[in-house]
């Protein structure tokens, strides 16, 4: 039995912070791209790609350190509503609605790669897809597992389940965390929409290039509160180390999978976890913090 895993914390270079789904004044988000833009620099942000539905934003006048990579969210009908993330693509799609009604997600997916872009499948659980609609999008890089408004708005921006799914079929998928950012200031009764998921890229340069070169082999890592630190793997053991938090779960998509919470409200940093038998196919650690806020490792793939 052996485990692959693409582990982020033994590759050389630095970690960036970075958010891949964000909305403008250009379709339906409340602020303007230049304020927008400076909003994520000064929240510390390193990279950032604007996504308004269904035209590609250029964002001029940024003349800040922070990269941006291009993008735009695709939204179609096929049986259902899929929202189709495309980044860092060379030139927009900006498709107008009778191209994107009652299309499969293939051909949108294969339409973003011919313009050398990546496709990120949003908020499934928002989206009401089923386990019959996320398999049609083979292709994706994977899944936003967490997507901030629609968990500030409407409470169904965790998509634990739906990754699962996928996972348990075989699709190797990533899970990304993504704000997509609309209302960008606080309601009542609504938190900040905004820098409340994200993701953690390593690698040693921070050039478009180089951040979506990261993501495709897997050298990232998705939060909404907590860091990991490491992933140490010894042979079938896997043990994790955490910014304090409530708890860390190593979760399968099969039977089995461990949960560990400190006794009496203490805070842990650390849990340890070993595979016993192949037939887990894919283990993926988890954890959450004292507010409920979470952190997503990238699948390990257990096999015989
Ligand atoms: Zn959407
Ligand atoms: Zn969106």
């Amino acid at each position: 039995m052996n485990i692959q895993f693409q582990n982020p914390f033994s590759q050389k270079g630095n970690w960036y912070k970075g958010n891949l789904h964000a909305h403008t004044t250009m379709s339906d988000g409340k602020k303007s791209p230049g304020d927008i833009v400076a909003m994520y620099q000064d929240g510390g942000y390193d990279f950032l790609a604007v996504t308004d539905h269904n035209k590609r934003t250029v964002v001029d006048s940024h003349t800040g350190k922070m990269l941006l990579i291009p993008g735009e969210e695709i939204d179609i009908s096929y049986n259902g509503c899929y929202h189709l993330v495309a980044v860092n693509t060379r030139e927009a799609l900006s498709l107008p609605p009778e191209a994107r009604r009652n299309v499969h997600p293939k051909d949108i997916i294969a339409a973003v790669k011919a313009k050398g872009g990546d496709v990120i499948l949003a908020h499934p659980y928002w989206s009401n897809e089923t386990l019959e609609m996320t398999r049609l999008c083979e292709g994706v890089l994977g899944v936003e597992v967490y997507n901030h408004v629609c968990h500030v708005d409407a409470a169904n921006g965790h998509s634990m389940a739906h990754w699962d799914d996928m996972l348990r079929i075989g699709m190797r998928m990533f899970g990304f965390a993504s704000d997509d950012s609309h209302h960008y200031v606080v309601r009542d009764m609504h938190p900040l929409d905004t820098q409340g998921g994200w993701i953690m890229v390593k690698t040693e340069q921070c050039t478009a290039d180089a951040i979506m070169a990261a993501i495709r082999a897997g050298n990232f890592y998705a939060s909404s509160g907590p860091d990991f630190k490491s992933v140490v793997i010894d042979g079938t053991t896997v043990t994790v180390e955490t910014s304090p938090v409530r708890s860390i779960a190593f979760r399968t998509p099969q039977w089995g999978g461990a949960r560990f919470e400190g006794n009496d409200g203490k805070l842990i940093t650390r849990a340890v976890f070993t595979v016993k038998s192949a037939d887990l196919r894919c283990l993926r650690v988890e954890c959450t913090d004292e507010q409920g806020r979470m952190a997503w490792v990238n699948p390990l793939w257990i096999v015989a």
